[in-house]
């Protein structure tokens, strides 16, 4: 999922694909004030979730300006798939809200092969490590194919911060 303006068309075909051909999954990205009702209705067609915060400059009209309302939001919302929600994936580095996730599907008895965390490919080893041997699923992501370039710049384009996270997290792992 990219920039807030493709996210209706890019729903659509989703959308238009799970009802034609099956096999098709949507990402969600936590700091649209939107996805709440995204969430929903995809909820109701039973296309898997993938749950990101989301990765690009976006006007406060659209997304939650402030980090804490977006880890907040994000928390909501991953409850929500959690309790409505078909095979969600939990997209996230973020220790806290990863623990949380734990906690909630301990808590209600939600068994391992019934979501799965993802991360990037090389981000946070030590933690993912860590969550395939308490026995969870992980999905690494890694872009591939001949346009990882535009869409690797258009990343950090969107969000330079991109290239301090990249950088920290080789260094850490
Ligand atoms: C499998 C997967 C698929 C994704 N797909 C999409 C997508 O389709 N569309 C989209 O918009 N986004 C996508 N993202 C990116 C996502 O939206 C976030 O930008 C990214 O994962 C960082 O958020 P976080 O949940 O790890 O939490 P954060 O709170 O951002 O990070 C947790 C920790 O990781 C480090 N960190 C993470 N991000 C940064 C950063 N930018 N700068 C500095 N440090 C950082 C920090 O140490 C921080 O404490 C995807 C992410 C994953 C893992």
């Amino acid at each position: 999922m990219e920039s807030s303006e493709h996210v209706d068309r890019t729903l659509a075909l989703v959308s238009d694909l799970h009802t034609r051909l099956g096999g098709v999954r949507a990402v969600i990205q936590a700091y649209l004030y939107r996805s709440e009702s995204d969430i929903e209705d995809l909820c109701r067609q039973s296309i898997p979730v993938r749950l990101c915060k989301g990765a690009y400059k976006e006007p406060s009209d659209v997304a939650f300006p402030h980090k804490a309302d977006v880890d907040r939001n994000y928390v909501r919302l991953m409850t929500k798939l959690f309790e409505h929600g078909t095979y969600p994936a939990i997209a996230s580095h973020d220790e806290r809200i990863i623990q949380q996730a734990v906690q909630y599907v301990k808590e209600r008895n939600i068994t391992p092969d019934r979501f799965e965390f993802q991360m990037l490919y090389g981000i946070r080893r030590d933690l993912q490590r860590r969550l395939v041997a308490d026995g969870y699923r992980l999905r690494l992501y890694v872009p591939y194919g001949d346009a990882w370039y535009p869409y690797f710049m258009r990343r950090l384009a969107e969000r330079p911060a991109n290239v301090v996270f990249l950088v920290r997290n080789l260094l850490k792992s």
